[in-house]
């Protein structure tokens, strides 16, 4: 049977061998496009957790104690014999489940409004899902507040790219780096995060492509890199504009490119050539071999090029700004077409289609305005904590691992009146929620998931299950609130739905879609799909692209350098930097691919990476402590690829609690948080080795 990975943005076509209703064992669809000849070992060994997941929809003991008294008495009535699932919930049946969260929902908005709910969701399931969900929040509950992932990953790739070439995702496939003359990538541990993109990038340069690689520590792509630039904290923004500088002033721009397509040049470099920053602002701070590497880098940029980055760009405070400093890039060098183009590596399987159909508080399906903005996810916290949310209705998010600030969603998920969850796996949202759907996973069920390259591909029911998938779930929901919304299935949704309301996937149709076939939108209603974007013209309003400059605010490990670095004895130590990523073995939260014993094994808890000079101060296992919160004991590997007073960790784990130690800090546009970069101490939890 063939089908698609369930775990990240790549969207790798599987084939797998199913007997008696189990997965026996998954590899590559030879006749794939996006898996580029292989799977990673999440694609093929992540499937144990079906043995695990969640079996029934489940009611909180406490809620139904809590409500039973004000239920009105028919619904009272089917409470009274409920079974124990444990010592927390009692498993009820889907109707019930229903009834209960319309029936609580209908008097939050009674009582407060409905901009009193808030929707999270839509990454992790199909895009069939995501469209139904918003449409429940926004026009049965009648609240703005809709958000997804993207908010902790590339909400910053969408604002930064939207302002200056009109579209917030890739214009490349991922096949289109073997026609590139050069690769840049930045902020992004592609071997482990996407690992079969990373798969084509190292098979490029070995069939020529020069590649560039940037980032805060020593990453594996780099073994096969022409250029390897290791950046202080917090520069990537520095690094970017002064790259755009250097090739303005070497004259390096592509003038032609420039005149035709472009709409405010002129501006944007006078305000380039007035900022006070440039490569040699690096040289002041001691780091004159990422000066000398921008004199390198710029005159190959004027090769056909593409840029692609991660979290390791948007995570930061001023994300969405890298980001448009990267399309500044391919503005300047004229590097949109084959081979050459924008390509943010998205996480999620389907966080691309969670932002197309509308899982945004500022964009309705196909990016249009809404009439009123809705909260972003952490402004959804601080309303809970305010007491204006009165519910949430959570579709496959764990937000109590991956956002920041954990200290006060924890406050926020405690004091929350009534949480609705969607999920297939146990989680620590899952065990604060008061009414738990379970739901069917990717491998259970079919929908479009789009990927990290605007391409939609179709999941078919690996093995059966008797669960709702979540659509069916909130079409439920809404027809006992009055919604008039009424399809018959997966497909119904997608064709009768989607396509016509969506402009970009005007002519999706699972029939193009079957058996391993795809598209990358924008779909025409002929079944036309667009592989590469903006050939000819942007999808701005006018069909320009658009220059946006901010200048980098100094700051970070850079600006210590430059300024406290500096004292005379020189006796101060620097500061501590954390930066957090992913492991090849593990997906996010963990709940789907630990069971795995293959991917337990590789990698069964979050590790720190410390440069070996700090072994003799902090022993094998250190706690970290930042302004905002600490730590659990971590695990220490000592490594020479990392600075010293740079680390690195996963946040796989919740045990480990590393999203304790970041705070509200963000990217100023879109509220994503500053994971990438946060100031810590470190203690040491286990006697350290004595020297000598
Ligand atoms: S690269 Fe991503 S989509 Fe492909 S097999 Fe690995 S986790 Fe799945």
């Amino acid at each position: 049977m063939v089908s698609v990975c369930t775990y990240c943005g790549v969207g790798c076509e599987i084939e797998v061998e199913v007997e008696n209703n189990k997965i026996q064992k998954i590899s590559h669809f030879p006749g794939g496009v996006s898996n580029g000849g292989g799977i990673c070992v999440k694609g093929r060994y992540g499937f144990k957790f079906l043995e695990k997941r969640l079996p029934t929809h489940l009611a909180k003991m406490e809620y139904i104690d809590k409500i039973a008294p004000q239920l009105p008495f028919p619904l009272q009535v089917r409470l009274a014999n409920l079974t124990p699932y444990d010592h927390r919930f009692y498993q009820i049946p889907f109707t019930l489940a229903v009834d209960l969260t319309s029936w609580q929902l209908g008097k939050i908005v009674e009582e407060m409004g409905g901009e009193a709910v808030a929707g999270i969701g839509g990454a992790r399931t199909n895009l069939e899902s995501g469209w139904v969900f918003q449409k429940f929040i926004r026009e049965v509950i009648g609240s703005p507040n809709v958000d997804n992932c993207a908010r902790v990953c590339h909400a910053p790739s969408l604002k930064g790219l939207k302002r200056t070439i009109g579209e917030g995702a890739s214009s490349l496939p991922f096949d289109a780096l073997f026609q590139s003359e050069v690769i840049f990538v930045i902020g992004s541990n592609t071997t482990h995060a996407h690992p079969m993109v990373a798969k084509r990038i190292i098979e490029a340069t070995r069939r020529g492509a020069k590649l560039i690689v940037v980032d805060v520590r020593e990453i594996e792509l780099m073994k096969f890199a022409d250029i390897s630039v290791i950046l202080p904290f917090e520069t990537n923004l520095l690094f970017l504009n002064s790259l755009a500088r250097e090739i303005l002033e070497k004259g390096l721009e592509n003038r032609e490119f420039i005149a035709r397509r472009t709409g405010n040049f002129s501006q944007f470099k006078t305000q380039l050539l007035s900022s006070p920053d440039g490569k040699e602002t690096f040289r002041r701070g001691g780091f004159g071999k990422v000066a000398d590497a921008i004199e390198k880098i710029a005159p190959l940029l004027t090769r056909k090029t593409a840029f692609l980055w991660g979290l390791g760009v948007t995570e930061h405070l001023d994300g969405s700004d890298a980001v448009s400093a990267i399309a500044n890039l391919a503005l300047l060098s004229g590097n949109f077409g084959e081979g050459a183009g924008v390509m943010p590596l998205r996480g999620q399987n389907n966080v691309q289609g969670a932002c197309d159909v509308g899982c945004l508080p500022y964009y309705l399906p196909d990016y249009q305005p809404p009439e009123k903005e809705g909260l972003k996810t952490p402004q959804i916290f601080d309303a809970i904590l305010e007491g204006k949310i009165g519910a949430v209705v959570n579709m496959g998010e764990d937000l109590l691992q991956i956002h920041p600030n954990q200290n006060k969603v924890a406050k926020a998920i405690e004091k929350l009146p009534f949480l609705v969850v969607l999920e297939v796996m146990e989680s620590r949202i899952v065990e604060k929620a008061d009414i738990v759907f379970a739901v069917k996973s990717g491998y259970e069920k079919e929908g479009v998931y789009v990927n990290a390259e605007r391409r939609l591909h179709l999941t078919q029911p690996l093995v059966t299950s008797h669960l709702p998938d979540d659509w069916e779930v909130i079409q439920k929901i809404a027809q006992k609130m009055g919604g008039e919304f009424n399809f018959a299935s997966t497909r119904e949704v997608l064709e009768e739905g989607i396509a016509r309301e969506v402009g970009r996937f005007a002519g999706a149709r699972y029939a193009r879609l079957k058996n391993g076939k795809s598209l990358q939108w924008p779909i025409a209603p002929s079944g036309e799909d667009t592989p590469i974007l903006h050939r000819e013209k942007f999808s701005t309003p006018d069909g320009l692209g658009y220059f946006h400059f901010a200048q980098w605010e100094p700051r970070g490990e850079l600006q210590w350098h430059l300024t406290k670095g500096k004292t005379p004895t020189g006796d101060i130590s620097p500061p501590w930097y954390l930066t957090t990523g992913r492991d090849i073995s593990q997906y996010n939260n963990g709940s789907q691919t630990d069971p795995a014993p293959q991917l337990h094994r590789k990698y069964p808890e979050d590790v720190l990476l410390v440069n070996p000079i700090h072994r003799p101060q902090l022993g094998e296992r250190v706690q970290l402590k930042s302004q905002f919160g600490v730590s659990a004991p971590v695990k220490v590997r000592y490594t020479s690829k990392i600075r010293p007073y740079t680390l690195y960790t996963t946040f796989h784990f919740a045990q480990s609690r590393v999203n304790f130690l970041f705070g509200d800090e963000a990217d100023r546009h879109t509220l994503t948080a500053r994971f990438k970069s946060v100031e810590v101490e470190v203690i040491p939890v286990e006697t350290p080795e004595k020297e000598g």
